[in-house]
């Protein structure tokens, strides 16, 4: 059997520089070339098969970063023993016969070339068997040349074991990268795919311990199965941890998740973008979505987004070169502006609240200042419509129609409709430590003390950053004498001291005289907060290596929080919750511990039934 060598070289070849056609063999080696550079690429093309051989559930195991082997398992169509064997010829594809085939795509793949090169620079063996034939069809090539092909006992569906990848290319091999890299990189193409099928079930394996486990989403609607996937895959607390983005204009619609401002990552890998349905790259858009989190990210922080967008294909060139994943946009200004402008306004308004059910009045949760930007914006998109005034004409009415102040109900059953109750036994505090409430999905859980510290750190650095603190008048200036370590810092951190509301002056030697204190120290611990203050700020740089306003206002949200629990009447236990959601980053307190739990009825159910 020699399916793969259909081409041979020409005999007795005279001339060194006569033309001759390559065997095939060594073009698919120089193909393998553009196709396959690295393991994530090989995982990528496999899961690819899988999805286009409509399988819902997709196993892959890694060895060694995927060098030493990659096995990718499907419960898909399968192949005959025939295709089995034409699957691994170059431009053999079952997905495409004409041209106008090319234009509407709906498969991964098209090219017919990922078996071929994966072949030809490794060892593969492929056992399939299509769901009407009793028996599956085992087929095994090495470095392009088929060594084996038998019958073989297997359930329907396909399962591809690469190993090896270049043992014949030593070259290449040498070209790959650490391990953890290759590792990364074979993980992020894994995401992505198990990002963009929610409904496909998904696991990976790395040398043998289980990396991921993403049963298929059950939700009903795309979003909350995306949502449920999401979930999955980063293993968030809360699912309030992302903001849904959906907008949809003639031109382009967008739907997707945004992480919440506080889990910003240090670097881009978890950003996924899919323009019609390929996982894309885009420095264009990448900044767009970052640039509307302007002010809620650390410097050199990125978020985390999983968006999608689909336009007509004639507005875009999705590179279709093998490995490049770039996107072009035939309007990229506008098509900025526009993905910029949606995701300010999902994180202005919201996405990030969940409904907390409530007797009577429902809570409202205000949109936060950052309503105001997308107004900014309105200049930009102004301009923008001169220059290209028949497209975003239309965007700009759609993004900017007037949207109510309060997010108060929503009958649509989205993230917060607002469910009324008749009963005010919905709030409910557990030994003046815990507030219960009852949410659309279960329970909530607020451990009080982390989430005022959420809410005074957030509020001491919006003072300290506008220099706004309220001050309050002592009737009688305190003095304090300070050891120098203490008077040194007090004029390290003045500007901030302040910011906040302190008014400090100096009476010689290490001496000072207090005269006003931020507003909202609580009585009776007017002279305790500056010593509290600077003790605080000294084991927080000493232990947490932070400096300046952060520390600040970590110091001071601190200290608010006071020592041991408090008795909340429901209003108060309201207003903490109000107040927590209106932070940028409600579900952790600044000093990195959980302000909430969410107990969903699944895991009440579950651990009723004793299945946790
Ligand atoms: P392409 O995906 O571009 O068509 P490939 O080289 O990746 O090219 O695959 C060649 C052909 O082999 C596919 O068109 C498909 O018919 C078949 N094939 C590959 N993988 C699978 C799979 N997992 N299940 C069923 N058929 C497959
Ligand atoms: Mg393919």
């Amino acid at each position: 059997m020699n399916a793969l060598n259909g081409i041979q070289p020409a005999e007795g070849s005279v001339s060194p520089h006569r033309i001759r056609l390559m065997p095939e063999v060594l073009s698919n080696k120089i193909a393998a070339g553009e196709v396959v550079q690295r393991p994530a690429a090989v995982v990528k093309e496999l899961v690819e098969n899988a999805l286009d051989a409509e399988a819902t559930r997709i196993e892959v195991r890694l060895q060694d970063s995927g060098k030493a082997r990659i096995l990718v398992q499907d419960n898909g169509v399968g192949m005959s023993a025939e295709d089995a064997v034409m699957g691994f010829k170059r431009h053999a594809t079952s997905k495409i016969q004409t041209v106008d085939d090319l234009e509407r795509l709906e498969t991964l793949g098209f090219r017919g070339e990922a078996l071929a090169s994966i072949a030809a620079v490794a060892q593969v063996t492929i056992r399939t068997r299509r769901r009407d034939n009793d028996i599956g069809y085992l087929v095994e090539v090495h470095g392009g040349k088929v060594v084996r092909t038998e019958p073989c006992a297997m359930s329907p569906g396909t399962f591809v074991d690469a190993r090896n990848l270049f043992y014949n290319v030593p070259a290449r091999r040498n070209f790959l990268k650490t391990p953890a890299t290759e590792l990364k990189r074979a993980v992020m193409h894994f995401q992505a795919l198990a990002i963009s099928r929610p409904a496909v079930s998904f696991e990976l394996y790395h040398n043998e311990s289980r990396m991921y486990h993403l049963p298929a989403a059950v939700s009903e609607k795309e979003d909350d199965q995306l949502q449920e996937r999401l979930l999955g895959l980063f293993k968030r607390r809360v699912e309030g941890d992302f903001i849904r983005v959906a907008q949809s204009t003639s031109y382009l619609s967008t739907f997707g998740f945004l992480g919440a401002a506080c889990f910003g990552s240090k670097n881009r890998r978890d950003q996924f973008l899919f323009v019609n349905g390929r996982y894309v790259h885009s420095r264009l858009l990448g900044h767009a979505i970052a640039s509307a989190y302007e002010g809620l990210l650390q410097e050199r922080e990125y978020p985390f987004f999983a968006l999608f967008m689909e336009l007509d294909t004639s507005h875009v060139d999705v590179n279709v070169h093998p490995t490049k994943m770039e996107v072009k946009f035939d309007d990229e200004r506008g098509v900025y502006s526009f993905v910029k402008a949606v995701c300010q306004r999902a994180i202005a308004t919201g996405g990030l609240f969940p409904t907390i059910e409530t007797a009577g009045a429902p809570i409202t949760l205000p949109v936060s200042d950052l309503s105001g930007r997308a107004e900014e914006n309105r200049g930009e998109w102004r301009s923008l419509t001169d220059r290209s005034p028949k497209r975003f004409d239309e965007l700009t009415d759609l993004l900017y129609r007037p949207e109510p102040q309060t997010l108060t109900s929503a009958p649509d059953g989205d993230s917060r409709p607002s469910e009324h109750v008749k009963d005010t036994s919905l709030l409910w505090q557990l030994h003046d430590r815990y507030v219960f409430a009852q949410v659309r999905t279960g329970l909530l859980i607020v451990d009080q003390r982390a989430a005022r510290e959420r809410i005074l750190y957030e509020r001491s650095l919006r003072s300290i950053e506008a220099g706004s603190g309220a001050s309050q008048q002592l009737l009688f200036p305190h003095t304090v004498e300070l050891d120098p370590a203490d008077f040194a810092l007090v004029q390290e951190i003045l500007p901030e001291l302040s910011s906040l509301g302190f008014s400090i002056d100096n009476f010689g030697g290490h001496t000072i005289v207090m005269r006003g204190i931020p507003a909202d120290v609580r009585q009776g611990r007017e002279h305790e907060i500056l010593g509290d203050l600077l003790r605080q700020y000294q084991e927080n740089r000493s232990e947490l290596k932070i400096i300046g306003r952060d520390n600040v206002a970590k110091s001071m949200a601190r200290h608010g929080v006071g020592k041991g629990g408090e008795r909340l009447s429901v209003e108060a236990m309201r207003m903490l919750i109000d107040q927590l959601f209106q932070c940028k980053c409600p579900y952790e307190s600044p000093y990195g511990r959980a302000t909430m739990i969410k107990v969903p009825f699944e895991e009440l159910d579950a651990r009723f039934m004793g299945k946790v």
